[in-house]
């Protein structure tokens, strides 16, 4: 049985799982291209933030450990 207050409840946690989502999405954008890995510090054609997966995902486990 479902009353106001369980949906009211329902909303709430959907509110914040939606929060939740959006800051960690915002966290894992990647940063502009600027010439250079963000990782390495490898020169990449124009365009380009990381060499290669591998160093976008050290990035972001570096930028998620960083806490900013
Ligand atoms: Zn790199």
């Amino acid at each position: 049985m479902t009353d106001v207050s369980d949906r009211a409840t329902e909303r709430e946690e959907l509110d914040r799982e939606l929060a939740l989502r959006a800051a960690r999405a915002a966290r894992d954008v990647p940063p502009l291209p600027c010439g250079t890995c963000h990782n390495c510090g490898e020169r990449l054609p124009p365009g380009l933030p990381f060499c290669d997966a591998d160093c976008r995902d050290d990035w972001q486990l570096r930028r998620r450990q960083s806490g900013c």
